[in-house]
C-alpha cells in the first residue's frame, strides 16, 4: 500500500493516517511531524526549515525532497508507506515520481479529503497534541478524558505555535495557491480518490478504510 494524503491543514490527514497506520502496520511518514522534530532538536534541516514552518510558509522543495528520499529508502517502506502533507507542490509531485520510479515503485493512490473552509479553521483552533506520544485531540471533537492530559500517556498536551490564527490564514492561502492544483494533477493521472472529509472522524474512517481495500485488493 503506498499511498499519499492530500487536503488542507487540518482537513484530518493526520488522524487518519495515524489510524491506518496502527491498524494496518505501515509506516506513517509526516513531513510536518519530521520537520517539526527537526526544528525542536536544531538540526541542520531544522535550523534551515525553521523560519518558514514558524511563517506558514512551505518549507523549500529540495529540503523536504531529501527528507522524504531518504525516509523512504528505509527497508520498512519496501511493503507500502503512507506520506501525510507530502506532496505539497508540483515539483515535489514529480520528485515522488522519480524517486519511486528508481526503485520500481509507484503510488497506488492519492486520497484527497476535500473539507469546507468553515470546517478546517473550526478543526484548526481546536487541534491539541500530546508532547510525549504525539497523539492527536480536538477540544470539542476528540476531546481528552480529562483536559489537557493525553489519555494514552497521560503526556500534557499542547497546541501548535502554527495554529494560531494568524499562521492560519497564511497556511490556507499557500495551500490554494501551491498545493491545490495537485489535485488535478493527480486526477489526470488516475490516481486521485477524493473523501468527504467534512464527516465525523468515523465517517471518514470508514470512506477511507474502502479506497485502501480496493488499492489493496488492485
Ligand atoms: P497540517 O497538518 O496542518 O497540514 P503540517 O504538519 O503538514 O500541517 O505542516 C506544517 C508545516 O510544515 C507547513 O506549514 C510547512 O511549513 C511545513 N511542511 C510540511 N510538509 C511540507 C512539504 N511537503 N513541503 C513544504 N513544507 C512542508
Ligand atoms: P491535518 O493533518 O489534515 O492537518 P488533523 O488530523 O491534525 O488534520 O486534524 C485537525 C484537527 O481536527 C485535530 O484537532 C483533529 O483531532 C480534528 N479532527 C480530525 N478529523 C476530524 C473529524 N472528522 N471531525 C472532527 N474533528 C476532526
Amino acid at each position: 500500500m503506498k499511498v499519499a494524503f492530500l487536503g488542507p491543514p487540518g482537513a484530518g490527514k493526520g488522524t487518519q493516517a495515524q489510524a491506518v497506520s496502527r491498524e494496518r502496520k505501515v509506516p506513517h511518514i509526516s513531513t510536518g511531524d519530521i520537520l517539526r522534530e527537526a526544528v525542536q532538536t536544531g538540526t541542520p534541516t531544522g535550523l534551515k526549515a525553521r523560519a518558514y514552518v514558524t511563517a506558514g510558509k512551505l518549507v523549500p522543495d529540495e529540503i523536504v525532497v531529501d527528507i522524504v528520499a531518504e525516509r523512504l529508502a528505509r527497508p520498512d517502506c519496501k511493503q507500502g508507506f503512507l506520506l501525510d502533507g507530502f506532496p505539497r507542490t508540483l515539483g515535489q509531485a514529480k520528485a515522488l515520481d522519480a524517486i519511486l520510479a528508481k526503485s520500481s515503485m509507484r503510488l497506488d493512490a492519492m486520497l484527497y479529503y476535500a473539507v469546507s473552509d468553515d470546517v478546517v479553521v473550526d478543526r484548526i483552533s481546536g487541534r491539541r497534541l500530546c508532547k510525549s506520544c504525539g497523539a492527536n485531540y480536538h477540544v470539542k471533537y476528540i476531546a481528552p478524558r480529562k483536559s489537557g492530559v493525553c489519555d494514552r500517556c497521560g503526556g500534557g498536551l499542547y497546541q501548535r505555535a502554527d495554529d494560531k490564527p494568524e499562521t492560519v490564514k497564511e497556511r490556507l492561502r499557500v495551500y490554494r495557491e501551491q498545493t491545490a492544483e495537485l489535485i488535478d494533477y493527480y486526477r489526470a493521472n488516475g490516481l486521485l480518490k477524493e473523501i468527504s472529509a467534512d464527516n465525523s472522524v468515523e465517517a471518514v474512517r470508514a470512506d477511507t478504510n474502502r479506497v485502501l481495500d480496493a488499492v489493496a485488493v488492485r
